[in-house]
């Protein structure tokens, strides 16, 4: 929440680096993280907004239960993911991490403590999920959970690899609509600038070339075999090992490795365990995503998909052509079926439609992208969501 120079975060004070230099008090929720209630009957948990997902996800377990929606990043708290919305690559199937929000106690600006959900105080309920804090401090939430044993549900990737874009993004429209039993769904495109190295003797550089991939993964229930769950054991250790050297590999020296890692969720293992795959990209990707970037997150309509995907993609590596402001441009992708997103879009006069997220990650030059560009890129997004009546997903990311 940022009003009256107050800041609230669910977690940590402050993360590695980021300064509150205009706000005069910080709001941390980090010791209000109890797991208050595990009601089986109706199978619900009650928590503290303060409550990391991966611990409530813990607990849960214990009695045969889970999240169905959770962060790819283990230290993100229940509160927190309320006040974005919260996706991930099972939303295809759950939604949002706000769609298994029964209700949730507040305080609001001026101090009231408050209650509301989905059955009292709608209006309010639905103003305050998804906020970003601006509509009040979540304090506790009571959340739907389901029947599941992430440590013994295995599941098999079935891959699909593209090295052009019109393709990738045929394949993953053709998924989103038609997901089958895919317990998670995830694409993946990454776009090199050309890859210059200085000539040994001389001066110029030589251009190596334009690296263009993408891949879809679909993620389907399976019973494994012995030596299925043999290899699973040593990718995870050399995921593992590889994310370690990542976070402490800084500079452009480091660069091949970051890559090297982040290349490694491009090939996740054949056979793994929901809840390996749900933290697949904290194992190795946030170390390796080190680096100023510009982030945004769509959802859009089905029905113009494939349109909001290629402009965005067109906006953005227009403008790295032009003057070189991004590096490495990489998109993420999948579907999103939200009774919540039904209605923001219902109230907004938009399609009832079901969604795909699109996400762009640009690395950037800072001294190549001065601050009219950056407005410039973002009345244009705003431009491609109003003509394509499409959601921007203002998550913190
Ligand atoms: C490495 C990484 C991976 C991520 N992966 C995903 C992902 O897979 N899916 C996804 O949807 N998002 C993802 N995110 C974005 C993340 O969900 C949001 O940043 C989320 O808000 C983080 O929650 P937090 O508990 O860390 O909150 P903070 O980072 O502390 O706060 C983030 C925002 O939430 C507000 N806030 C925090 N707690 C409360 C509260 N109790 N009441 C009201 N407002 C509050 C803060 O004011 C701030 O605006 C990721 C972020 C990171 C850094």
């Amino acid at each position: 929440m940022r009003a009256e120079g107050l800041t609230v975060v669910g977690g940590e004070v402050l993360d590695e680096g980021l300064q509150v230099p205009d706000h005069r008090a910080v709001v941390s929720l980090r010791r209000m993280n109890a797991v208050l209630d595990i009601n089986l009957g109706r199978k619900t948990v009650r928590v503290q907004a303060g409550a990391k997902l991966s611990e409530i996800d813990r607990r849960l377990g214990a009695h045969g239960l889970g999240l169905p929606i959770v962060g790819d990043h283990r230290d993100i708290t229940a509160g927190g993911f309320a006040s974005v919305g919260g996706v991930s690559s099972a939303s295809h199937r759950h939604g949002l991490f706000i769609d298994q929000v029964v209700d949730l106690e507040y305080v609001d600006p001026d101090g009231r403590i408050g209650t509301c959900g989905r059955d009292h105080h709608t209006e309010r309920f639905h103003r305050i999920l998804g906020a970003g804090g601006r509509a009040g401090i979540i304090t506790a939430l009571t959340l739907d959970t389901v029947e599941i044993d992430k440590d013994h549900t295995w599941l098999t990737t079935d891959a699909h690899r593209f090295l052009d874009f019109d393709s990738f993004v045929e394949h993953a429209q053709s998924e989103i609509s038609r997901p089958g039993n895919a317990a998670l769904q995830v694409g993946r495109w990454v776009d090199t600038q050309p890859l210059k190295v200085a000539r040994p003797v001389g001066t110029g550089h030589v251009q190596l070339g334009t690296v263009r991939f993408g891949q879809w993964s679909s993620l389907y229930p399976t019973a494994p075999t012995r030596s299925l769950k043999a290899r699973r054991d040593v990718g995870t250790r050399a995921r593992k090992g590889l994310g370690a050297i990542a976070s402490h590999a800084s500079g452009r020296a480091g660069m091949p490795v970051r890559n090297a890692a982040a290349g490694a969720l491009m090939f996740a293992p054949k056979v793994l365990t929901l809840r390996d795959a749900e933290y697949l990209a904290d194992t190795v990707i946030s170390s390796s995503e080190r680096g100023p970037a510009y982030r945004v997150g769509i959802f859009a309509p089905m029905s113009t998909y494939s349109s909001v995907f290629y402009r965005l993609h067109d906006l953005f590596s227009g403008h790295r052509e032009r003057t070189g402001c991004f590096t490495v441009i990489s998109a993420m992708t999948y579907g999103v079926r939200s009774d919540y997103l039904r209605a923001e879009a219902g109230a907004r006069n938009l399609p009832h439609e079901d969604h795909g997220l699109i996400t762009f990650t640009c690395r950037l030059r800072p001294s190549a992208l001065p601050s009219e560009l950056l407005r410039d890129i973002m009345s244009s997004i705003d431009d491609i969501c109003a003509s394509e009546r499409a959601l921007r997903y203002e998550s913190a990311q």
